[in-house]
C-alpha cells in the first residue's frame, strides 16, 4: 500500500533531518518534494498546494516552540495534517432505524457486491446485527449469482427477484422481507456502469428517493486515482451519500484516492477494502492511515485483525494439548488457517513499524504457507498427531507426495520441534519470568 509515496516523503522528509534548525529555505525545499510526491501519487494539484502551505506556515510557527529536531518535528506536522485531511476522526456507520437501511452505490466493478458481503459479514459480527443483503441489479444476472454466492459464503440471507425489472420494487420488497425475517440491517447492492451515464443516475436517484436509506455508500476503486475523485463528485451530486468506500488498497495504489477524496467531496472515508476475501474490510481511521502512508506501520490494526480472528475455544484447546505434549501438525495447520484469514502476508507485514520500507521491492508470495500446508496433507492423520514416528521412509513419502524434498521435510520437522519447545516454554515457569522481563 502506497509504497511509492512512503518512500518519496521519506526522502523529502530526511533532508530536514542533518539540518540543526528550520529554515525558510529548507522547508520551502522539503515541501517542494512533498508535492512532487504527492502530485506522482495523483493528490489533487490544489489540495498538494494547499497541504504543503499548511505544513510549512505550521514548521515556521513551530520551530521555536519545540524542542524536537527539525526532522521529527516536520514529520508530525506532516502527519497531523494528512490526518486532518483524511477526515481527523473516524466516521461511523448510521445504524439507526429497524431495519436500517444502507444503500450501495458505484461504478461496475468497483468492489460494490464484494463490499456489501464484507460489511454484511463485519456487521454479522458484531452479534447484534441480523443484516439481509439485497440485490438489485436488474441487468446483469450474474451480479444476481454473485451475490448469492457471496451471502452462502457469509451465512448471510440474499433476497433478489429475478423476474422483476425494477429495482425500485425489488429494493421495498428487500426492505419489507427484512421485516418479515427480523433482520435489523438492509444492505441493497445496485446496478453499476462502466461510466458515470445518465440512465445509472437516475435509477440510483429513484431508488434513493423511495426508500430514504439510513446510510447511503459510495464505493470506488482506490486504484482509478484521481479519476475516483471524479466520479466520487458526480455520485455525490446527485445522491447526497453519507461516506466513501474505498476498495483495493491492497494493490499498488499510489495514494490520491485515499489522500484527497474527503476534501473534494467532504465526505469521510468510512470503510477501505484490503483484499477479495471477506474478511478484508477495515473501518477507516484518519489517523492510522497517516501513520501508513509515511511507512510508520499501523500495530493497532495488525493486533485488532489478530484479535478478530482468535478463536478462544480453539486457543484453549491448544494450550491443553501444548501442556500435554500433545500438539500436534493438525494444530500447527488451523493456525497457518487463522494467520491466512488475517490477510494477504505482504499487507500484515507492512503493518508492522519500519517493516514497509524494508520489504520495498520484495515478492512475498501471497500463499506463503502452500509448500507447508502440502506436506502437512501428505501426512496420514496419525502422523500429524505424533510426528515422532516420521522415520526416513515416511518421510521420503511425504516429499514425494507433495513435491518437495526431504531437505524441506526435515526443515519442517525442525521448525515444528522449536515451535513446540518454545509454546511448551511459554507456558512453564520460564515463560512467566520471560513475560514479567519484558513488562519491566
Ligand atoms: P461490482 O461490480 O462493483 O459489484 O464489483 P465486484 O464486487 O464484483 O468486484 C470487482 C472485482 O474486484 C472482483 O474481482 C473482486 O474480487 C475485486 N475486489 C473487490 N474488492 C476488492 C479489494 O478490496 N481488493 C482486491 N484486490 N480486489 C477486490
Amino acid at each position: 500500500m502506497f509504497d511509492n509515496l512512503s518512500d518519496k516523503l521519506d526522502k523529502a522528509l530526511h533532508n530536514l533531518k542533518g539540518h540543526g534548525k528550520i529554515t525558510e529555505i529548507n522547508v520551502a525545499e522539503t515541501m517542494k518534494e512533498v508535492r512532487r510526491a504527492l502530485l506522482d501519487a495523483d493528490v489533487n494539484f490544489k489540495i498538494a498546494k494547499e497541504f504543503t502551505n499548511t505544513v510549512r506556515e505550521k514548521a515556521l510557527g513551530q520551530n521555536v516552540l519545540t524542542n524536537l529536531k527539525p526532522g521529527q518535528l516536520m514529520v508530525k506536522i506532516v502527519k497531523d495534517e494528512l490526518t486532518e485531511l483524511m477526515g481527523g476522526d473516524a466516521a461511523e456507520l448510521n445504524l439507526t432505524g429497524n431495519p436500517s437501511v444502507i444503500l450501495m452505490s458505484g461504478l461496475q466493478g468497483s468492489g460494490k457486491t464484494t463490499f456489501s458481503g464484507k460489511l454484511a459479514n463485519f456487521l454479522l459480527k458484531k452479534k447484534t446485527k441480523k443484516p439481509l443483503l439485497v440485490a438489485c441489479d436488474v441487468y446483469r444476472p450474474a451480479a444476481i449469482d454473485q451475490l448469492h454466492i457471496v451471502g452462502e459464503q457469509i451465512g448471510v440471507e440474499v433476497y433478489s427477484d429475478r423476474g422483476n425489472t425494477n429495482p425500485v420494487a425489488i429494493a421495498k420488497d428487500g426492505i419489507k422481507k427484512a421485516k418479515e425475517l427480523g433482520c435489523n440491517v438492509v444492505i441493497i447492492d445496485t446496478a453499476g456502469r462502466l461510466a458515470v451515464d445518465e440512465q445509472m443516475m437516475d435509477e440510483i436517484s429513484n431508488i434513493h428517493k423511495a426508500i430514504e436509506p439510513q446510510e447511503t455508500l459510495f464505493v470506488v476503486d482506490s486504484m482509478t486515482g484521481q479519476d475516483a475523485v471524479n466520479t466520487a463528485k458526480a455520485f455525490n451530486d446527485v445522491l447526497n451519500f453519507d461516506g466513501v468506500i474505498l476498495t483495493k488498497l491492497d494493490g499498488d495504489t499510489r495514494g490520491g484516492a485515499a489522500i484527497s477524496i474527503k476534501s473534494v467531496v467532504n465526505k469521510p472515508i468510512k470503510f477501505i477494502g484490503t483484499g477479495e476475501k471477506m474478511e478484508a474490510i477495515d473501518v477507516f481511521y484518519p489517523s492510522r492511515m497517516a501513520d501508513r502512508i509515511l511507512g510508520m506501520g499501523d500495530v493497532v490494526s495488525l493486533v485488532e485483525r489478530a484479535q478478530e480472528q482468535f478463536d478462544e475455544e480453539q486457543a484453549r484447546k491448544i494450550q491443553k494439548k501444548i501442556a500435554k505434549n500433545r500438539f500436534g501438525f493438525d494444530d500447527f495447520l488451523s493456525q497457518i488457517h487463522q494467520i491466512k484469514k488475517m490477510g494477504n502476508m505482504k499487507d500484515l507485514m507492512g503493518m508492522i513499524p519500519g517493516m514497509g520500507k524494508a520489504l520495498k521491492g520484495i515478492e512475498i508470495d501471497d500463499d506463503a504457507f502452500k509448500h507447508i500446508e502440502a506436506m502437512i496433507y501428505s501426512m496420514t492423520p496419525q502422523e500429524r498427531s505424533n510426528p515422532s514416528m516420521l522415520n526416513s521412509s515416511r518421510k521420503k513419502r511425504i516429499a514425494t507426495g507433495s513435491g518437495r524434498s526431504i531437505q524441506d521435510v526435515n526443515q519442517l520437522l525442525k521448525q515444528f520441534d522449536q515451535m513446540s519447545k518454545m509454546m511448551k516454554m511459554m507456558q512453564g515457569s520460564k515463560g512467566k519470568q520471560m513475560m514479567q522481563m519484558m513488562q519491566n
